[in-house]
């Protein structure tokens, strides 16, 4: 019945999962520092949040100079054989996975804007997903004003902020937060013009930024605190919801709220705890690995069961599987092996390639799995389609009894605020209410999830998004 299973998962493509989001760094400095190698560091620790393509600008003698390209971060920066030119004192950058814009080398970021005379004098990097883009977009066609890119939210961004630059004079600044009256959505930008850099966030502040410094006069940006670390720099803080940060050559520093405070609503989404961010990021100051590991306490609490082993499914299971076992003193092991340079995304072979396929991304250790009773945990289920491979997997290699848990709540609705969740007939939690039936289709002794009141305990207050699990978004769809 269980080898049954294996032609199901096949045709329902379990490889095909929902698309992570962007990662952002910038540093500012107003001297000449070695912005090649800082923006390699920075977007190598922010790969997990993009693996499609990659960009970066950098500011030299006053002129904007970007490169980007389809890859991971390390491939691209290894073909770049002048180096050099790319050494001046700011730089901003960006790791794509394609939320908006679909896979076109023509969305990949830095998105800039150029004079007349096609010297570039603006670019940007954007992590979010606007509702509204595409009545801009035409408003903006309709007036003359082109894109290059197919369809991309980020460009929207820039052209809005160009359109507000070109009437009467506006600063940067005014600029900035004449495009934040007209765009609508979750967007983390960091800007670069003028010899200054500007960063900001959506009045909700659904997509994370923080700034640091690597020392009392340069200043970094990154979508998490890991990719602070990487340069050597420390974390000061994450930017406010609606809030915009701006250093220049003059080393100062300037904070403004784009709208009035009492138009904001922190609304951090809840996921980046749960899978996106790095374990040893901090976002708000609050640790993502212990969110993850109370995440696995929680989950033994509320539903303790008899077992053998906890495993948990790398690399953002492991953490709650870690919590699980100190909470019921089920030892856990690492018995679940992933090939680590398999990466997040993975391009989809041809279908009689995938079948031969199962065990290459995960593969368990045989002899610690055969005739244990084993409690398995995930961050999240999503379709439905790892659960179930992983379930085929431990089943083939002998498991006498699975109860598998997820760290987070059902997830019943779509995220159109920076993730590309797949519609709601794809949901396995949204097509089947009672969890009798999923457990039957995952094919497990048992199944549980974290009660949404439980992941607000561990994370502490309301000021999170939860939409993918209740369907209540910060910002509503156009
Ligand atoms: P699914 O196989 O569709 O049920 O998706 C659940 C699996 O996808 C879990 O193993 C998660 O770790 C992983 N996952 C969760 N969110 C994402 C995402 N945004 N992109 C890629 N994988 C994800």
């Amino acid at each position: 019945m269980i080898y049954q299973l294996y032609p199901y998962i096949l045709k329902n493509n379990y490889f095909d999962k929902f698309h992570d989001e962007c990662g952002i760094f910038g540093i500012y400095s107003p001297y000449k520092v070695d912005t090649f190698s800082l923006i390699q560091f920075g977007l190598f620790a922010l790969q997990h949040r993009g693996q499609e393509a990659c960009g970066f600008s950098v500011l030299r003698d006053g002129f904007i100079i970007s490169h980007k390209s389809e890859g991971l971060v390390l491939d691209f920066f290894r073909k770049i054989s002048n180096s050099e030119c790319y050494h001046g004192n700011a730089v901003i950058g960006h790791t794509r996975y394609s939320t908006e814009g679909g896979q076109s080398k023509k969305n990949i970021q830095p998105f800039f804007g150029e004079d007349s005379y096609g010297k570039s004098i603006i670019s940007i990097v954007h992590n979010g997903n606007l509702v509204n883009a595409k009545n801009i977009r035409k408003k903006l066609e309709s007036k003359g004003i082109n894109f290059i890119s197919e369809y991309s939210d980020s460009e929207v961004i820039l052209r809005l902020i160009q359109k507000y630059l070109s009437e009467s004079n506006n600063s940067l600044e005014k600029a900035i937060q004449k495009t934040t009256i007209d765009i609508k959505g979750a967007y983390s930008v960091i800007v670069l013009m003028d010899n200054k850099m500007a960063a900001f966030r959506d009045p909700n502040g659904i997509r994370p930024l923080c700034y640091g410094m690597l020392n009392e006069y340069t200043y970094i940006f990154s979508s998490e605190t890991c990719g602070i670390d990487s340069v050597g720099g420390f974390y000061v803080r994450d930017l406010l919801p609606g809030e915009m940060i701006i250093v220049d050559q003059k080393k100062s520093i300037q904070f403004s709220l784009l709208t009035e405070k009492k138009n904001t609503k922190k609304r951090i989404c809840s996921f980046e705890y749960i899978y996106f961010s790095r374990p040893d990021s901090l976002i708000e100051n609050i640790n993502v690995y212990e969110i993850r590991e109370k995440s696995g306490e929680k989950l033994y609490e509320q539903h303790p069961v008899e077992a053998d082993v906890v495993i948990g499914v790398p690399d953002s299971g492991v953490p709650a599987s870690i919590g699980y076992s100190k909470a019921s003193g089920i030892p856990f092991k690492p018995i679940l092996v992933k090939n680590k340079y398999i990466g997040r995304s993975f391009i989809l072979p041809k279908q009689e390639m995938r079948e031969k396929m199962v065990n290459l991304k995960l593969n368990p250790i045989l002899d610690e799995i055969k005739g244990k009773r084993i409690v398995i945990i995930d961050d999240s289920i999503v379709r439905g389609t790892t659960s179930r491979r992983l379930v085929y997997i431990l089943r083939k290699a002998g498991a006498k009894e699975i109860h598998f848990r997820s760290a987070s709540p059902p997830i019943i609705g779509p995220c159109y605020l920076g993730v590309n969740t797949p519609s709601k007939k794809d949901l396995i939690s949204y097509n089947h209410i009672d969890k009798k039936n999923i457990e039957r289709i995952l094919n497990v002794d048992s199944l549980e999830f974290l009660s949404m009141k439980n992941l607000i305990d561990i994370l502490g207050s309301i000021h999170y998004c939860f939409g993918c699990f209740t369907g209540n978004y910060p910002v509503q769809k156009n």
